[in-house]
């Protein structure tokens, strides 16, 4: 909201909120572009008020004086254009920085660099360690016949996958669980355009900052999604709710595409880190309330657990800390589970609340109780994402003679199979 950048207290605050983030984002020079732009709109008015008593002075004056005055009148409206050229240029400035700034982030989340600062609250599960007799996803997938790896990568390039046989019927499988669990608690299912104008990118916060992450179809000047929240919220963009229509809670499946161009050389084997994947993603509209907000992120949260928990994987939960979090992300929870060949928790979902960040982008609204309007709070989860969840899912189900365990809660999803063995 640029007209809170009137208040230094609020310029200093967006300050210390990009420096938490460790955002490249100097808020005093967006206050000084508010400041110009206010400039040049005084400007504005008073040649506008100018001209205007000019042009009535020239309607009454006689013919000498109009003379004199139609110079004076012509200055001005060469200066009108000079000053309407200026403004355009400042309100593209003071856009383009706006675009750019952080959201604050809750009072309650950890200060910290990375995700070594995160708050780790609680875990579940035993995580299993890896030992000289079992093996990692990679060589479970290769033997099983569930991935295919180098073939993909001959004609799509570098972190692409196939999945194939029963690979490709487990990550269904998982996707129609974790989308069953949502739909039980009203989450409506979603399978959203993953083809989007800029616009969308922007509502959503993913650009101007991700726009380097992102696959553009040049042809179209349109981008592929990294996630289907960007579709979930923009859904209901430049749009006044009823409070009756609140809370929208979306459950949405839909291949994601990143680029990971911040991501050169890191994960490059397995199934950890590509180009494209599948997700199910959980995206809350809300009041503009923080406490209501507090309590959608909390079962956000625990909808992701329950379907580890299905899925019976150790993960733990931990909140992560502000340098941790993107531009708008107010407060996140990183939900990590135990990968065996990584010796470690890592990141299979997270949970943010954004307060109205995408929603002021976005223009989404709601009709108040006051007959007033706000604009909207929006939350998201993820609450399964593969092929990622094949590494946990693989390693930790593995049984000595080499085949794969299919936890109970996946198998009406895969006609009763029970473990998956030596492809045949
Ligand atoms: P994010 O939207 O970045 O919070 O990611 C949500 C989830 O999507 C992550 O926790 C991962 O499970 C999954 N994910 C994100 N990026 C990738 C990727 N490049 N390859 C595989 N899975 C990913």
């Amino acid at each position: 909201n640029v007209q809170l950048l009137r208040d230094p207290a609020f310029v200093a605050q967006l300050g210390r909120a990009a420096e938490l983030k460790r955002l490249d984002f100097d808020a005093n020079q967006l206050s000084e572009a508010f400041a110009e732009r206010r400039r040049i709109v005084g400007l504005v008015d008073q040649t506008r008020a100018r001209q205007k008593s000019l042009s009535n002075r020239f309607r009454e004056a006689d013919a000498e004086t109009r003379s004199a005055l139609r110079d004076q009148l012509g200055q001005i409206s060469e200066e009108s254009k000079g000053l309407a050229a200026q403004l355009s240029e400042a309100e593209e400035k003071l856009q383009n920085l706006a675009l750019r700034a952080p959201s604050i982030p809750d009072p309650t989340a950890p200060v910290g660099v990375n995700d070594e600062d995160n708050e780790v609250i609680r875990h579940w599960g035993e995580p299993r360690k890896m030992s000289p007799d079992m093996a990692d996803h990679v060589e479970l997938a290769r033997r099983l016949g569930l991935v295919e790896f180098d073939r993909a990568q001959k004609f799509a390039g570098s972190r692409s996958i196939a999945l194939t046989g029963n690979g490709a019927l487990v990550v269904r499988a998982v996707l129609a669980m974790a989308m069953d669990q949502l739909v039980i608690r009203n989450f409506r299912p979603v399978m959203p355009p993953v083809l989007v104008r800029e616009e969308a990118m922007i509502g959503t916060g993913y650009f101007p900052l991700g726009v380097e992450d992102a696959y553009k179809a040049d042809r179209e000047d349109r981008y592929l999604v990294g996630t289907s929240e960007v579709s979930l919220v923009s859904l209901h963009r430049d749009e006044l709710l009823a409070l009756s229509d609140l809370p929208i809670r979306y459950a949405g499946v839909s291949s994601c595409f990143r680029r990971e161009a911040g991501s050169h050389g890191r994960d490059t084997r397995g199934l950890y880190r590509v180009h494209q994947f599948d997700k199910v993603e959980q995206v809350s509209i809300i009041e503009a309330d923080d406490e209501l907000s507090r309590r959608e992120q909390l079962a956000l949260l625990e909808n992701s657990e329950t379907v580890l928990k299905a899925l019976e994987l150790p993960y733990r939960v931990a909140i992560a800390c502000t340098g941790e979090m993107g531009q708008g992300q107010r407060l996140k929870y990183e939900v990590e589970t135990w990968m065996p060949s990584r010796a470690a928790y890592s990141e299979t979902h997270s949970c943010s609340s954004f307060g109205d960040f995408q929603s002021r982008r976005s223009n989404i609204k709601y009709r108040t109780a006051d007959g007033g309007t706000a604009f909207a709070y929006t939350l998201n989860n993820t609450a399964v994402a593969a092929p990622r969840i094949l590494i946990p899912l693989l390693e930790h189900h593995q049984q000595p003679d080499g085949a794969v365990r299919i936890p109970a809660a996946l198998r009406p999803y895969l006609n009763g199979l029970e473990t998956l063995s030596a492809k045949t």
